[in-house]
């Protein structure tokens, strides 16, 4: 596979942004190799600088749950543009919006827009302070939630991935006040609230978590976080950057049957633009300023062309809701076919599946945490990243990640992408 064009690029890049890239996790350091730089996008694939082709397993790390460059959504967009770019004042598209967002997520009562995932989990914590007067957090090792101080302490994602869960530049006093605990097990977490009872604000997780690979929620798991905040006016956090109209049309809570106190939301809502949000209940949304005292502003925020893009999306996933029966479908029959092939070749590693989210894991182990994650073979998940790369499927760059589907991988991608599997799997044994 020819990468001329790619490795130029990339060569180029280091000289004037750190690392050559934009976010750590596209630069493949913990997979070896150079970036692809990517020129174009259509449904299923993305197409290289070198003209190579992959079927793409990322999809903008979760925004393209329709596929790249979907028509509907390019047709609002383009419309937009004609009418400017950003007006710093309040449109009749932000409405649209917010009355999309509360009616397929019943939980959202009012929400904010911003414009990234990593702000909406900045001021959802900043709001659960403001409401409950109370300053420690909690999260979960290996859960990510944007790059905000707070959250980068045992994070996930790519901080995971590089090595460097706990950010240098993050005060002792912001990192005294987020506790952290291990996913999936309650009784640290009632110890925890127990030692710190009084003090805690908010509590925010991931219901389903993409950061450190695919990590399900044990049985009733949620329904024990929700029971203990409840009891200790902590304010819970749902943070669905990535699981919100994804793994259901109002999230992991609709399919869990689970009711946060807010919901951060981002990726699929943008349809590929730079939005995030967040919302929930109307009596804690209303102390965010000017209804409230709790500041949080954004120039850009609500931004008409990315409403556009927003719009659409949810407009089309809440008139086809059977695309998520297809997702569950497509998802489960990919998950099958790994695991297949793992026992064909005889080996012993894991795949977590739900809906269209999974990973496979380089360990025998069940992955239910941060420390089970932790016992994957990188290096070797670093060889199977290339191989399938080779074989035109563009895997996220890091084991500590969720791949996604899109409605437009059919049963025909799908059988390519298990071959393509069984082969590179084969290959490095
Ligand atoms: N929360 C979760 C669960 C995420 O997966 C991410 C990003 O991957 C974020 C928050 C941060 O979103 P953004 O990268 O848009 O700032």
């Amino acid at each position: 596979m020819k990468n001329k064009n790619s490795t130029k690029l990339f060569e180029e890049a280091k000289q004037f942004i750190p690392g050559g890239v934009n976010s750590p996790v596209r630069a493949f350091k913990s997979v070896g190799g150079n970036p692809r730089f990517i020129k174009r996008a259509k449904g299923a694939y993305l197409t290289d600088e070198d003209n190579n082709k992959y079927i793409d397993m990322i999809g903008s790390w979760g925004p393209m749950i329709l596929g790249h460059a979907f028509g509907p959504i390019e047709n609002e967009v383009r419309k937009a543009v004609k009418s400017g770019f950003s007006f710093g004042a309040p449109t009749k598209k932000e409405v649209t919006m917010a009355k999309l967002i509360c009616d397929l997520v019943p939980s959202v009562e009012m929400v904010r827009m911003v414009n990234s995932g990593t702000e909406a989990t900045m001021s959802a914590i900043r709001l659960a302070r403001a409401y409950t007067g109370k300053d420690k957090i909690i999260k979960f090792e290996g859960c990510y939630h944007g790059h905000g101080d707070a959250f980068l302490i045992s994070a996930g994602s790519g901080a995971m991935s590089m090595g460097h869960p706990d950010s240098p530049g993050v005060t002792q006093a912001t990192a005294n006040d987020t506790l952290t605990v291990p996913y999936n097990n309650t009784e640290a977490l009632a110890q925890i609230i127990k030692k710190n009872k009084g003090k805690i604000a908010g509590l925010i997780i991931e219901p389903v978590v993409g950061n450190m690979g695919c990590v399900l929620p044990n049985d009733g798991y949620l329904a024990f976080i929700r029971e203990i905040c409840t009891k200790e006016n902590i304010v819970l956090i749902f943070d669905e950057v990535m699981t919100g109209f994804r793994l259901a049309i109002g999230g992991a809570q609709e399919r869990f049957g689970i009711t946060p106190d807010l919901t951060t939301m981002g990726k699929i809502i943008g349809g590929g633009m730079p939005v995030g949000a967040y919302g929930g209940r109307k009596e804690i949304m209303e102390m965010v300023s000017p209804s409230g005292p709790m500041y949080q502003a954004g120039t850009l925020s609500g931004n008409p062309i990315a409403m556009s893009a927003g719009i659409e999306m949810l407009k089309h996933l809440k008139k086809h809701k059977d695309i998520y029966k297809d997702l569950d479908e497509a998802g489960l029959e990919l998950a099958t076919g790994i695991r297949k092939s793992l026992k064909e070749l005889e080996i012993d590693y894991t795949v977590n599946q739900i809906g269209s989210m999974y990973s496979l894991f380089f360990t025998d182990k069940q992955v239910v945490d941060y420390e089970t994650a932790k016992t994957c073979d990188t290096k070797t998940f670093g060889l199977y990243f290339n191989k399938m790369l080779e074989k035109g499927v563009y895997l996220a760059p890091s084991q500590f990640e969720s791949l996604f589907l899109s409605t437009k991988i059919d049963k025909k991608l799908i059988k390519k992408i298990l071959k393509a599997n069984l082969e590179s799997l084969k290959e490095i044994k």
